[in-house]
């Protein structure tokens, strides 16, 4: 019997998931991390982790301080639970755009939760921005009250997922994996995993898969960072480099559309069973491309970073998503007919 010490003993060794139908459409092995069974719903319950346990262990946060952070919603979600685990207060500044699902999230955790206007990087009152004021607000007041995670620059992020995600990659595939496939919010995942198999197979095929909007494909390609049009998909893409992105072992890169990665999650709801979020669409998407890529017989894995009931009001509803020029599969517009 396997009994769970604290709420971060239960972070982190997911199974892998054989992704059926990307599997059959390709003629490769598709697995796929379940990271939507960490306690907090997603992978950035590992990314909250590592940031944390580096923080605790360089001092950065005494007993009782607060945790401040800038987050799409799912970092903040970890980092509040293992607040509450650990004697912490969390401060969670979130764009106001997130979902309604994400911010309820956040707010029975425990978080203040802060919703400000969502802004470009450059502009000072962006999210991330008036995270590390507040941090450094409250440090001025009361040295040492408050650590400010820094999802997005602080390396510790990458480095956990080094440790963490990407061996436990190598270790489940026993070392046949030839690709890794996932979209980058802050690049923690990406590069983490990238550089945990390039180590251990230099020739392991790691590859970007970007949502459109975004402008980290581009900048793969080309060396610039260019971004055109949209996604509903939230917690991935950029507009700059980040310094977890910087210099991630990445062979190739994809933008992928709405349309494109929708779909995928759609259909994996309907056929496969499993609920994910709009991101976990643009890794399958991005996983089918690697796979044409690479042609048949190859193995590649890819991650299901949250649940679709995070998104329900946007990805399973149907006036929104016909708003939004994304296909509607007829069994989604039934299930509102009855
Ligand atoms: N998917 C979701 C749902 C996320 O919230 C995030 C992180 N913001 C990612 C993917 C991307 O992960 P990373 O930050 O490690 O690039």
């Amino acid at each position: 019997m396997t009994i769970l010490h604290d709420l971060s003993a239960g972070i982190g060794h997911t199974p892998l998931l054989r992704l059926r139908h990307a599997s059959e459409l390709t003629g490769c092995e598709i697995l796929a991390k379940t990271e939507l069974l960490n306690p907090g719903g997603s992978i950035k319950d590992r990314t909250a982790l590592g940031l944390l346990l580096d923080a605790e262990q360089r001092g950065l946060l005494r007993p009782g301080g607060r945790i401040v952070e800038g987050t799409a919603g799912n970092t903040g979600i970890g980092l509040a639970l293992l607040g509450a685990s650990r004697g912490y207060r969390t401060v969670i500044f979130m764009p106001q755009t997130q979902s309604r699902e994400k911010i309820d999230a956040l707010r029975i955790t425990g978080a203040e939760v802060r919703l400000v206007p969502a802004v470009p990087y450059k502009d000072p009152t962006h999210y991330a921005h008036q995270a590390r004021a507040h941090a450094a607000a409250l440090n001025a007041a009361d040295p040492g009250s408050a650590w400010f995670a820094d999802q997005f620059d602080n390396t510790a992020n990458r480095d956990w997922h080094e440790a963490t995600t990407g061996v436990e990659i190598w270790e489940q595939t026993a070392g046949a994996v030839d690709g890794f496939v996932c979209a980058a919010g802050t690049g923690g995942t990406l590069a983490g995993v990238g550089r945990a198999l390039k180590a251990r197979r230099p020739g392991v095929r790691i590859a970007l898969a970007d949502p459109a909007g975004s402008a980290l494909a581009s900048f793969v390609n080309t060396g610039e960072l260019v971004a055109s049009g949209n996604s509903i998909s939230e917690g991935i893409g950029s507009s700059r480099v980040t310094a977890n992105f910087a210099g991630a072992p990445i062979d190739c890169a994809w933008s992928i559309a709405d349309d494109e990665s929708v779909p995928l999650a759609h259909r994996l709801l309907h056929e496969e069973g499993w609920c994910v979020g709009g991101s976990s669409g643009v890794n399958i998407a991005g996983a089918i491309r690697l796979a044409c890529a690479l042609g048949p017989g190859h193995t590649i894995v890819t991650v299901l970073c949250d649940a679709g009931t995070r998104y329900q009001a946007k990805l399973f509803n149907p006036a929104f998503l016909r708003q939004q020029g994304i296909p509607v599969p007829a069994w989604l517009t039934q299930a509102f007919a009855r």
